[in-house]
């Protein structure tokens, strides 16, 4: 059955209200559904489009079976590719084996949707302002479309990315990466990997590139750190670099901007306060050293949902119990960051063995 959309809430009371249809949100809302009446709130119109690379790790691959979805009509050509570190200043390559399904990220995110079952309410065009919270549960204030209402929810989870309206009502956040992604056309196939580029002559602030093949373009993205100076003329930089090594990239179809969530230390991983949790990027969670967030919204949003299902007043400490093993692994890829983005770190990737580059990225 279609999935029906509807814009704006149709009840003022619910057992969950989930705030974003990203895969925190909809995992978070498939499986809160189990207790009762769920509202899924999305600011955008849906299907929504995101930003993004598309390169769909093994471990959301494991996420999505679970569930009995599959991805193989969101997948592009070439289907898979591979991680290879580019050192733009030395002109060293290093090929490594971790792969990653390569998928539009548009149809991705439309099959996620299409998992939902029927008794969770999608409410898009319907942006949540902001949460209280009592000893009985919240009341989230939602604009949908101008008109401003209070819905009731015995739990609430924010789902909403990198720049969560939820996660700024409950606790402090820091200010995310900027991202800009260009489409480029390109004129012959280029091979097949996610190149990964480093290069101090772009500009201060400009952390990464990337440029990543997809069914007859490419995308060309870069990452900056929070406050740099004029990333669109870095980004600028990063094409030209890009035509220079490429021949057969060629104009910029379309540019857009994102944002990232910037994480430096466990402060900026939060799993939730009271009766509001946290899943996805919202609550910190992605890995700080690659920025692969897919992954980590799928399996957060799946436990922060499943806590969501058990009495109101436990699922936080639930959540936070499930959540161990993935906070060990973000605060070991923590102790990894500072030496990744130092110089001396950059020049070890330059001189190792790509065997052995490519055994340490498979930890990122
Ligand atoms: C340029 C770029 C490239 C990336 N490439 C990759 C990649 O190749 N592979 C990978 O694994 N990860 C990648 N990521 C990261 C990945 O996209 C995110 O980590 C992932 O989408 C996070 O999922 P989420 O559900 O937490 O949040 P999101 O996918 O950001 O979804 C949040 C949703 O909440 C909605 N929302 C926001 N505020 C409100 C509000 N107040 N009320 C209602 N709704 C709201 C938004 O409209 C959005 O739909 C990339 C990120 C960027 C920016």
């Amino acid at each position: 059955m279609p999935l029906a959309i509807a814009y704006a809430p149709t009840r003022d009371r619910y057992r969950t209200v989930v705030v974003g249809a990203g895969p925190a949100g909809v995992l978070a809302a498939a499986h809160a559904a189990a207790a009762g009446p769920v509202l899924l709130l999305e600011a955008s119109d849906l299907p929504r489009h995101k930003s993004c690379g598309g390169m769909i790790h093994a471990l959301s691959v494991r996420a999505l079976a679970r569930h009995g979805a599959r991805i193989d009509n969101a997948i592009r050509e070439p289907e898979q590719v591979r991680f290879r570190f580019h050192d733009w200043d030395a002109e060293v390559k290093k090929p490594c084996s971790l792969t990653f399904y390569n998928v539009d990220r548009d149809a991705f995110d439309a099959l996620l949707v299409e998992m939902l079952p029927p008794n969770v309410e999608v409410a898009a065009r319907c942006r949540a302002l902001t949460v209280e919270q009592d000893a009985e549960g919240c009341t989230v204030t939602v604009d949908a479309q101008g008109s401003v209402l209070r819905i009731r929810c015995s739990l609430l989870i924010g789902a909403d990315g990198a720049r969560s309206t939820i996660r700024r009502a409950i606790a402090s956040a820091g200010r995310p990466y900027v991202t800009i992604q260009d489409l480029v056309e390109f004129t012959s196939p280029i091979e097949p990997f996610f190149d990964c580029i480093y290069s101090s002559c772009i500009g201060e602030g400009h952390a990464y590139s990337y440029v990543v093949p997809k069914d007859g373009h490419a995308l060309v993205g870069s990452v900056f750190y929070p406050g740099a100076k004029h990333p669109h003329r870095m980004q600028e930089l990063v094409l030209q670099g890009v035509r220079e090594r490429l021949p057969a990239v060629g104009d910029t179809v379309a540019r857009e901007a994102c944002a990232a969530a910037h994480i430096r230390s466990m402060d900026d991983v939060l799993a939730g306060t009271g009766r509001v949790l946290l899943a996805g990027e919202a609550g910190g969670f992605l890995s700080p050293t690659s920025g692969e967030g897919i992954s980590y919204a799928l399996r957060t949003g799946e436990m922060a949902g499943r806590a969501a299902a058990l009495e109101p007043a436990l699922a936080l400490t639930a959540y936070r119990r499930s959540l161990r093993p993935l906070m060990a692994q973000i605060r070991g890829k923590l102790t990894l960051l500072p030496i990744m983005e130092s110089g001396a770190g950059r020049a070890l990737a330059r001189v190792l063995p790509a065997p052995v580059v490519s055994a340490i990225t498979r930890y990122l």
